[in-house]
């Protein structure tokens, strides 16, 4: 205090005091990414403090904001977002550089894609561990989906030499038609936090290939997965001398998101996120007449008809339930069973809970198979679900309460039985590891109930019902987007449609005929000869 006073006293000495004081408030600021244990971080450019844009050069303008690690609650490093403003900027630079690169051949476009493939496989393991500490998924499941980015790499490449139009007989004579396939131009995506790699992968792919340059904004909280990916896929542009603009970056919030939404500059906006958000997406882009591919929430059941393997039933939903902590979009998050397998798969399940509980811990740790929820909303949100499902007459068979004995967001994996299919907390989604288990007569009731809720990403059956497999996969079956026979209904491959139906919005990524979303079609007719017919027989003179 006496020494503060003194250097009061003389201005310039007071000057080099409040630098001195800053500095060591500054430095006094320590992150996990400074711990030696965290040095991948380093590997993939990321410094404690970053700047969240990206359209040939970084800068920000915005918000600084802090990225936590849900396992422990710290800081992993500050990001500053970036402005509305920051947001123009990179979609100008966008639309600039798509001249260039629409300009460039299919699978010349698909030999930079590769070398993205290339560059994502050197890293790995570090971006693995970003998603995993970022995220809080376990190291193996942030691991596989820098896998899933670079498997859709693979499939880019070999598929920019292959999409194609058709040719088309015409009633005419001396005429054809085609169908002409082009890039729409600048694409907006929006991802959430659960995916924060492999859903912009999905579209980034697809729509480099496509001819389209992009303007990506991540999910708020997971700013670093945003940065380290945009570094290697920029550091791919760069060396080949094309614009980084293609593949531009805006870290930022629900004002960047709205922007993008209502911009006409972006003919597609690619969206993936809860039903709430998307919905109002998807209104303020329809009313401009943009395009929407919409990835939303799903109430993903699994069914268990009397003939099937209780054994392969509860391997199959103890991940579809409790892995990722119930964060993944096709969480299964209903157990419809047969009354004649209702107690054997139950007791079954809550038996792997059991065992699955003393592998809950840091998710980057070896052996790990439950990691924490993402932040501190989820695990209210878990709380709140689990209270209501009670006071609905719900009985907690297994779980239902927050891990306080440890830092970070961990939560029990829960199963709930006893509710109606109709009760509120069984019809909606809530994005954390509980599990509704309820009792059926027949696969037809079971279908019936599959199909009762808003919702409609994912779905699987398990039967060894040939009768009941075709029922399940035809027009009387699921509604859902993806159907699956005796397997879980997580963890899709990247070669089919990825998506759903009803609320979950309609969209389909990765494989299939996805690509036909980011291009636009003409039907181009061309008469070769010299007369003029018209079509139907028409005649005009
Ligand atoms: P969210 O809806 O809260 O956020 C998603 C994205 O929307 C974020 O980038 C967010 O910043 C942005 N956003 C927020 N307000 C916005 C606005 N007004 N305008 C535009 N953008 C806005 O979702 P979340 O919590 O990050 O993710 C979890 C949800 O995503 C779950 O419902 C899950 O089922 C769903 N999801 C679906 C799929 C799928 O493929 N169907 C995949 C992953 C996640």
């Amino acid at each position: 205090m006496a020494l503060t006073i003194r250097l009061a006293r003389n201005v310039q000495s007071f000057d080099r005091f409040t630098r001195l004081l800053c500095m060591r408030t500054m430095s006094s600021k320590s992150f996990l990414i400074d711990q030696p244990r965290y040095a991948f971080l380093k590997d993939l450019g990321l410094e404690s403090h970053n700047k969240g844009v990206y359209n040939g050069k970084w800068f920000a303008n915005g918000e600084m904001t802090q990225s936590i690690s849900p396992a422990t609650g710290e800081v992993i490093a500050e990001v500053a977002q970036g402005s509305v403003e920051d947001y123009n900027t990179c979609v100008v630079e966008a639309r600039k550089a798509w001249s260039t690169w629409a300009d460039i051949p299919a699978p010349k476009r698909g030999e930079i894609v590769r070398q993205i493939g290339v560059a994502l496989r050197e890293k790995l393991e570090p971006l693995g561990k970003l998603v995993s500490m970022e995220m809080g998924k376990i190291l193996p499941e942030g691991v596989g989906e820098v896998q899933e980015y670079v498997d859709i790499c693979d499939y880019a490449v070999g598929l920019s030499r292959m999409f194609e139009g058709k040719v088309i007989p015409s009633e005419r004579p001396n005429h054809t038609l085609l169908e002409m396939w082009n890039p729409l131009g600048t694409i907006g995506i929006i991802s959430a936090f659960n995916f924060p790699v492999a859903v912009y992968g999905w579209n980034n792919a697809l729509s480099m290939i496509c001819g389209n340059t992009m303007v990506w904004k991540g999910a708020p909280s997971t700013p670093l997965c945003s940065i380290a990916t945009t570094k290697i896929v920029a550091q791919v542009l760069e060396k080949n001398n094309l614009p980084g603009a293609i593949c531009s970056l805006v870290c930022g919030g629900a004002d960047v998101g709205s922007a993008m939404a209502n911009d006409p500059r972006l003919p597609l906006l690619s969206f993936t996120g809860s039903t709430r958000v998307g919905k109002q997406v998807a209104v303020a882009v329809q009313s401009r007449f943009g395009r929407n591919l919409l990835e939303l929430g799903g109430n993903n059941a699994i069914l268990v008809d009397e003939s099937a393997s209780v054994d392969l039933v509860v391997r199959a939903a103890l991940f579809a339930c409790a892995g990722t902590a119930g964060q993944r979009c096709t969480t299964t998050r209903r157990l419809i069973l047969h009354e004649k397998v209702y107690e054997s798969v139950l007791a079954g399940l809550i038996k792997a809970y059991e065992q699955l509980l003393p592998k809950m811990g840091d998710p980057l740790e070896a052996g790990v198979l439950l990691g924490p929820l993402h932040n501190k909303v989820a695990v209210d949100s878990f709380s709140a679900t689990v209270k209501e499902a009670v006071a609905l007459g719900g009985q907690v068979a297994f779980g239902g309460q927050v891990m306080t004995d440890r830092p970070g967001f961990f939560v029990q994996p829960t199963i709930i039985t006893g509710l109606k299919p109709n009760a509120s907390v069984v019809m909606n989604e809530c994005f954390a590891p509980i599990l509704y288990v309820l009792k059926c007569n027949d696969m037809d009731e079971a279908i019936a109930i599959n199909n009762s809720v808003d919702q409609g990403l994912s779905s699987s059956m398990f039967t060894q019902n040939l009768g009941q497999i075709f029922k399940w996969l035809g027009p009387k079956g699921s509604d859902c987007g993806i159907v699956n026979i005796n397997i879980p209904t997580s963890g899709a491959e990247i070669g089919g449609a990825f998506g759903g139906e009803k609320h979950t919005g309609g969209g389909r990524e990765s494989g299939s005929d996805s690509w036909k979303q980011y291009m636009r079609r003409s039907t181009c007719t061309i008469n070769y000869g010299q007369d003029l017919p018209l079509a139907q027989g028409i005649k005009f003179e």
